[in-house]
């Protein structure tokens, strides 16, 4: 469904993985906002946390936000960088702390 297809940060395809459970990239966080589900608009949508297992990358999922090959999900921020000699299975508390675009928004306005 509605789940990356490729890190935003090194670019390796998740795509072919079945299911949730040994996908390459892992859920670490998720809240209401983005784009509203096509089949519930009524309800906010879902902002969602993304590790990538493979580059320790972590970047935002705008879950049901229809792409422009109109599937659904769109990286708004890249919220970390790959964490240099990050090793496949790594904790992702570990490396640079992740920064967060809208903490950024608001101490600037
Ligand atoms: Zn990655």
């Amino acid at each position: 469904m509605g789940y990356p297809r490729h890190c935003e940060g090194c670019g390796i395809a998740f795509e072919g993985v079945s299911g949730q459970g040994d996908a390459g990239h892992v859920t670490l966080a998720a809240r209401d906002g983005g784009a509203r589900s096509p089949w519930a608009a009524d309800w906010p949508g879902r902002i969602l946390e993304i590790g990538c297992k493979a580059c320790g990358a972590i970047f935002e999922w705008d879950y049901f936000r229809p792409a422009s090959d109109g599937r659904l999900g769109v990286s708004p921020a890249l919220l970390r960088e790959p964490v240099a000699a990050w090793t496949p299975g790594d904790s992702f508390a570990r490396g640079p702390d992740r920064r967060s675009v809208y903490e950024q928004q608001r101490r600037a306005s």
